[in-house]
């Protein structure tokens, strides 16, 4: 998408855009990135993650590649409501980690006329929808999705493959327990 057209929109009316992807597609970056645009112009910014994710920082929201801003953990996506009444930027980061009533919550924030920016994994590492990615999908008004390279042959790559034996459909982890790899190359563990 080219958020650039963005601009011409009225102010008064919210929406919702999702960057969905796989492991080092470069989803979390592309968040920030809008969401420093958004902080220039100076609009009320705000940006939640889930408890779940503790790599690498508490507090703040810190892609692959380092980059970062301040963040509040929530346990559950309800209590984005609240904390995020006065905002007019509304960041959401791992969005696979919250549940399904992430959607009811996105959906009431852009009807207030919030600008709502989900970034998460659209596919677990099996390569299954992931919820509540796919539902948000349906209601979103823009959706970016993220490639990155697969690791085994260079091509455009849309899985997460998982390099341990771990049979849960979240571990938390980065480039010790992940690749990023296209769909010829993505192995499904057995069942
Ligand atoms: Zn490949």
């Amino acid at each position: 998408m080219d958020t650039s057209a963005l601009h011409n929109v009225p102010r008064n009316i919210g929406w919702i855009e999702v960057v969905c992807g796989c492991m080092f597609s470069g989803k979390t970056e592309e968040l920030i990135r809008r969401m420093r645009r958004a902080e220039i112009a100076k609009q009320k910014v705000t940006i939640f993650k889930p408890r779940i994710d503790n790599r690498y920082s508490a507090e703040h929201i810190v892609s692959h590649s380092e980059q970062s801003l301040v963040s509040q953990v929530v346990d559950d996506a309800s209590e984005i409501l609240e904390l995020a009444k006065d905002a007019q930027v509304v960041g959401i980061d791992e969005g696979q980690f919250f549940k399904l009533n992430l959607v009811d919550v996105c959906e009431k924030l852009a009807t207030q006329g919030k600008r709502v920016i989900v970034a998460g994994l659209d596919q677990d590492y099996r390569g299954k929808p992931f919820e509540p990615m796919p539902q948000l999908l349906a209601v979103a008004e823009y959706i970016t999705k993220t490639l990155a390279i697969c690791v085994v042959c260079g091509n455009p790559a849309d899985r997460t493959q998982r390099k341990t034996q771990q049979q849960d459909r979240v571990v938390v982890g980065a480039k010790d327990v992940y690749e990023a790899r296209c769909r010829r190359c993505h192995q499904v563990p057995n069942e």
